[in-house]
């Protein structure tokens, strides 16, 4: 069960970093998509003190301790703004969700203070340049004497430009995973970046090389072998975060449709009196509603205890399918002006295409859903609540 905040704490938080993220933040977003780059020295610290580091680190380790249920409506409210600031507040805090479930009260005493406060930045490193994911690894974790000697390549890490500390998967057999915290500055292990993203923009998705990385026993996260069951969960409730995203992107995307439906003027009218512009709006609308009744279910069966492999994979795939017509519909709505960036539906547009990818492609997310079909998942507790 996951309490999360008090409901007086919860509002005063969230109206905080909400009015912080339209204030202070959404007024970078053009510099931003015009120069490529976050200016981290502007960003960082509005981060840091609005608290977006430490929404979800629980508040024994000086954070939040948001359930998942409160998380949602914030991060949701990231993702209406420009995509490279969302990416960071999204990696950061699913790496501190995990590390505070899996890690040792060590690990956790030594990451999550700071990862509270925005003083340590976290990256999760799990995707390679040269193999699939899980079961597929190429990189390696030795070991020798007290110590894992780490080696291969990952690439695509978020954050990788600012992280202090790495959870890097690796094989430590031919058949089996585990997790380990690697420290930005450890010997032998190097950071370049790759070439700059079509959305989300400005943010670091970086290339790793580690070269026989040598990191002491106590940086594994769990038991040896247990990374595959890390990362299954970690996933899962990371799929429902960009679930969120999704939504956030959708929202703002039928919100300024709608907006300028009621202004755009041809042939005497607004275009919001034409039935077929009526049309698009309502479907913006249908998926908006209905990703927002997945998400709702999803995050109470998460914070009830509950595990949420199905329905986390559902909710991912409904998401980024939502949010793609969402924002095609908010381009038809804008016309060619929509197509330029004078209004923001083009990066909305962009951003959305990364939710695709993070977390998973669609078929691991069909994957997942059937197995968990084929396994005996049904849907039977979804009207319980209803159920009088
Ligand atoms: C901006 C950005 C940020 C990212 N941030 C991170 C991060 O912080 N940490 C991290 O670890 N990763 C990160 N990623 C990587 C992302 O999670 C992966 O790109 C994504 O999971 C897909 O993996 P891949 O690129 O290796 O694609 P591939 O596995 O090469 O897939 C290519 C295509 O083949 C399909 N495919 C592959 N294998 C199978 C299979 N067995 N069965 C059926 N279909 C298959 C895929 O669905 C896809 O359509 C990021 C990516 C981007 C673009």
């Amino acid at each position: 069960m996951t309490a999360g905040l008090s409901t007086d704490a919860y509002a005063e938080l969230r109206e905080s970093v909400v009015t912080t993220i339209w204030n202070e933040l959404d007024p970078l977003g053009e510099h931003i998509e015009n120069t490529e780059r976050i200016p981290y020295d502007l960003v960082l610290p509005v981060l840091r003190s609005c608290g977006a580091f430490g929404l979800l680190v629980p508040r024994a380790y000086g954070g939040s301790g948001l359930s998942v249920s409160q998380y949602l409506p914030i991060l949701s409210e990231f993702a209406k703004i420009q995509g490279g600031i969302r990416a960071i507040v999204h990696v950061h805090n699913s790496f501190a969700h995990a590390l505070s479930e899996i890690g040792s009260e060590e690990q956790k005493a030594e990451i999550l203070p700071g990862a509270a406060t925005g003083d340590k930045s976290l990256a999760f490193a799990l995707t390679e340049p040269e193999n699939g994911t899980g079961a597929d690894l190429s990189t390696t974790a030795r070991r020798d004497g007290d110590d894992y000697v780490v080696s291969g390549r990952k690439w695509l890490i978020t954050n990788s430009d600012i992280a202090s500390h790495f959870l890097v998967f690796a094989k430590t057999s031919p058949q089996e995973v585990s997790a380990l915290l690697v420290p930005r500055d450890t010997p032998g292990f190097s950071i370049k970046p790759l070439p700059e993203t079509m959305g989300c923009k400005g943010a670091e998705h970086g290339e790793l090389t580690f070269a026989e990385v040598r990191v002491p026993t106590s940086a594994l996260v769990g038991a040896e072998g247990e990374g595959q069951a890390h990362l299954e969960r970690a996933l899962e409730i990371s799929r429902v975060f960009i679930a969120a995203s999704s939504l956030g992107t959708a929202t703002q995307a039928l919100d300024l449709s709608l907006t300028y439906a009621q202004e755009r003027v041809t042939f005497g009218k607004p275009i919001a009196e034409r039935q077929a512009v009526q049309r698009y709006l309502a479907e913006m609308a249908i998926d908006v509603y209905a990703l927002r009744g997945m998400l709702a279910d999803a995050a109470a069966k998460w914070d009830a205890g509950r595990r949420i492999p199905a329905e986390s994979s559902m909710v991912k795939q409904f998401g980024l399918e939502a949010v793609g017509r969402v924002t095609d519909r908010a381009l038809l709505v804008h016309g060619g002006i929509g197509y330029t960036r004078r209004h923001p539906v083009e990066r909305l547009y962009r951003d959305a295409r990364l939710n695709w990818l993070e977390e998973g492609t669609p078929t691991i997310q069909y994957l997942v859903a059937a197995r968990e079909l084929l396994g005996g998942y049904t849907f039977d507790d979804v009207f319980d609540a209803l159920t009088v």
